[in-house]
């Protein structure tokens, strides 16, 4: 099987190749299991698809438009070395002789399944038998999950930390069909470049010429070369049995239940070590960033508790504070030039990782506008900015439970009560949000600024009146209330 030739998308409509996706008007629907893997196959094909085409800015928007022919995809073929993508070769390294080497079962690939391995680790399932046997064309997007996404230390103690860090989010294009989805987070070559200007990376990919030394420094390497960075020295073998694979639901006969591996000893600019050592962050195209006076780090989701409509606006557009400079990653800028007219959804992806543990997970799509231009994209930013200053006021009315005449309560309870509302107005903020953007095409920025601050408000009332009634009979902490109360309805004056 080779990646770029052979059928090994899974779809609900059976295998196919990365050609068939690209060519054909056929809407096929990914079938993957876990949305983690969905996640990881967009990227995956997205880099393949960057790989074979290596389109310019001016190609990419005609294919977006026009589509690509089988013989377009032929032609492109012809200059890329197939050899590295066949599924023997494909991101696996060979392995040092004379290291110790470790094995895993394939669970492991897939993060929040917790199977043993460091002393906090934790995760969102706990069945094992969820994953734990797949066919030999899925292992590859599971290979590139480890890499790409699953932090280190969920891993294992073992585990290392990619040229994306840890716990990263992705941001990706999520198109009208399959096709463009992946022609959107398709890489045009010079866009890239010309933001990079960087003259000679090594462009080998890193099976093809591994990483050597301590520090990966970024400005040697290359797109394809980053697009596809190894972490690992990974080995599989298949074994002559049946399956009916646990990611794709496909029949198989061979499969695959453990895997071989042995960390990369140096260490990229996503590491402290790396970045002490000069390596700077590698640009991947679907990592937000936020620089500040330590570096520039990948933007990761904060707590489980945190929600992404919450940053949303500085994904699209990016955002300044004092202290730093939120980025949006690459392949939404190259989007918003790419100006397709198209009506799409952002995805955004990523785990929630905390030390050893996953302890939630990101999956959520926004409609985006028609057209990306500066008006339409500032709606975003009215929709956002109004759930965060009610959020903020439903915060500084809640502070009053804190002031000294509510003594007496202990202060755990107390910090308990504000967490859980807040935890609620974010929560359910967020489908707020993901609802309102569903207009934005159709109404101006300030009848969304209204409908925003009328729901969310509602939204904070409501929160906060359960509280008071929950409360009613335990006096010093109602009377704090409804001193907070009085902040909070001052929302009302909040301008539309
Ligand atoms: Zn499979």
């Amino acid at each position: 099987m080779n990646l770029l030739t052979d059928d090994f998308i899974s779809t609900t409509i059976g295998k196919i190749s990365l050609k068939t996706l690209l060519t054909s008007d056929t809407d096929y629907q990914l079938q993957y299991a876990f949305d983690e893997i969905q996640l990881a196959i967009l990227q995956l094909l997205g880099s393949l698809s960057t790989v074979v085409i290596k389109p310019a800015l001016n190609e990419l928007k005609s294919y977006l438009k026009h589509g690509l022919t089988a013989e377009q995809y032929d032609l492109a073929l012809c200059n890329v070395d197939l050899h590295w993508f066949d599924e023997k070769c494909f991101m696996r390294s060979t392995m040092p002789n004379e290291s110790k080497i470790y094995s895993a079962p394939i669970t492991k690939l897939v993060s929040g399944i917790e199977c043993g391995g460091s002393e906090d680790a934790s995760g969102l399932f706990s069945e094992v038998s969820q994953a734990n046997i797949v066919c030999p064309d899925c292992i590859h997007v599971l290979n590139y999950n480890l890499h790409m996404n699953i932090k280190g230390e969920c891993f294992s103690k073992f585990g290392a930390t990619g040229i994306r860090g840890g716990g990263s989010l992705s941001t990706l294009i999520s198109g009208e069909n399959l096709k463009t989805t992946v022609l959107s987070n398709t890489v045009a070559i010079d866009f890239f470049e010309s933001l990079r200007a960087i003259t000679e990376p090594n462009n080998k990919l890193m099976w093809q010429d591994p990483m050597l030394g301590d520090i990966y420094y970024a400005h040697q390497i290359g797109l394809e070369r980053g697009l596809f960075a190894l972490a690992y020295h990974i080995d599989f073998s298949e074994i002559d049995e049946n399956c009916i694979c646990d990611v794709c639901g496909h029949q198989s006969n061979k499969s695959i239940n453990e895997f071989r591996y042995l960390r990369y000893t140096g260490s990229y600019g996503s590491k402290k070590e790396g970045r002490d050592g000069g390596a700077q962050w590698w640009p991947h195209p679907f990592t937000p960033t936020t620089q500040n006076d330590k570096g520039v780090f990948p933007v990761c989701a904060r707590d489980q508790n945190w929600q992404s409509w919450q940053d949303f606006s500085s994904y699209v557009l990016g955002r300044k504070t004092e202290s730093s400079v939120t980025t949006p990653a690459f392949i939404v800028s190259q989007f918003r030039k790419l100006a397709p007219r198209k009506k799409v959804n952002l995805l955004i992806g990523g785990n929630i990782a905390s030390k050893g543990s996953i302890k939630g997970r990101i999956y959520d799509l926004y409609s985006m506008p028609e057209h990306w231009d500066k008006d339409k994209l500032e709606r975003i930013e009215k929709v956002i900015d109004t759930g965060l200053e009610i959020k903020d006021r439903l915060s500084r009315a809640l502070n009053k439970i804190f002031a000294k005449k509510a003594v007496g309560y202990n202060t755990n309870f107390i910090v308990g009560i504000k967490n859980t509302a807040m935890q609620q107005y974010i929560s359910n903020a967020q489908q707020i949000v993901q609802q309102l953007l569903l207009d934005i095409d159709r109404k101006e920025a300030r009848i969304l600024r209204k409908e925003a601050l009328d729901q969310l408000q509602a939204e904070a009332k409501n929160i906060y009146q359960a509280l008071m009634h929950k409360y009613q009979s335990d006096l010093p902490l109602f009377k704090a209330l409804v001193k907070g109360e009085k902040i909070l309805l001052e929302m009302s004056k909040l301008k539309t």
